[in-house]
């Protein structure tokens, strides 16, 4: 079975359709690379896997959890909660609080949302931070972090769930060029331990080393997919090969 299955997704902003039917599986333990030109959908598809953008078509399953478009969300909360809780969401900018120090920033969801204990909690936040190479940085705020510390604070926070996913929009993209390795770096240790991964990325030789798939993107379609490796190395379609050819 599989740990995503999104089927049909149209999202509309605003009358225009940016996601023209989207199907997508992820299997558990899969590393998944989204790439395509700006514009082309890839954050709004990222966006409706986690119920950040609603969609206005087809359905969305995350485990053993199904949205459907067609019923309200107000008549669905509880799932869209439930699914929630089964997928982390490491965004560009980070999205730290910024009054919280690593440490609360990493325990907030397992506190507040599953009501674990602080005790508890926090046992596992330092492990996640060991994890990141963030040891000793428990007390530090935010602002007092390089962009690539904080997001792997993020990603630690992300782990502190332990979903059934993780989704990362450009998580490389807001940083210093210096700080982007340490990131991917933390991602690609992820991806050996074969959790499940979706990644939209610009970072064109990440994706072919590290992603078991990639999908290109284009004007709101997936245009081809395949393993990493072959869609890097042996493009099928003009467009794939025209985008791609840029990265050369
Ligand atoms: P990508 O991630 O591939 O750059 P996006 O998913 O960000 O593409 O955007 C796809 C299209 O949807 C673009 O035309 C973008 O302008 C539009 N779009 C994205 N988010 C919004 C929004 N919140 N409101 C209106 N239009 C949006």
């Amino acid at each position: 079975m599989s740990t995503i299955d999104v089927k049909k997704l149209v999202k509309k902003f605003h009358g225009q359709t940016v996601l023209h039917g989207i199907d997508l599986q992820v299997n558990a333990g899969e590393v998944v690379a989204i790439i395509g030109p700006s514009g082309s959908g890839k954050t709004t598809l990222l966006r409706s896997i986690n119920l950040l953008e609603i969609p206005d078509a087809g359905t969305i399953t995350v485990g053993n959890i199904e949205i459907d478009a067609s019923v309200p969300m107000s008549k669905q909360k509880e799932k869209v909660r439930k699914l929630r809780q089964q997928v982390g969401f490491v965004f560009q900018n980070f999205n730290l609080f910024p009054h919280r120090s690593v440490l609360e920033n990493i325990i907030e969801g397992p506190v507040i949302v599953k009501g674990e204990s602080r005790v508890k909690a926090e046992a596992y936040a330092r492990q996640l931070l060991a994890k990141v190479g963030l040891v000793g940085k428990e007390s530090a705020y935010p602002r007092r972090l390089s962009g690539g510390q904080q997001q792997r604070v993020a990603i630690a926070r992300a782990l502190a769930m332990n979903p059934e996913v993780i989704l990362f929009d450009e998580p490389t993209s807001a940083l210093d060029p210096e700080l982007v390795g340490e990131v991917l770096n933390t991602i690609k240790a992820l991806a050996l331990e074969h959790r499940t991964l979706v990644i939209v990325t610009h970072e064109m030789s990440f994706a072919r080393d590290v992603a078991d798939r990639a999908i290109f993107m284009d004007q709101g379609k997936i245009v081809e997919q395949g393993p990493a490796k072959d869609l890097f190395s042996n493009p099928q379609h003009d467009r794939t090969k025209q985008f791609l050819e840029k990265f050369l």
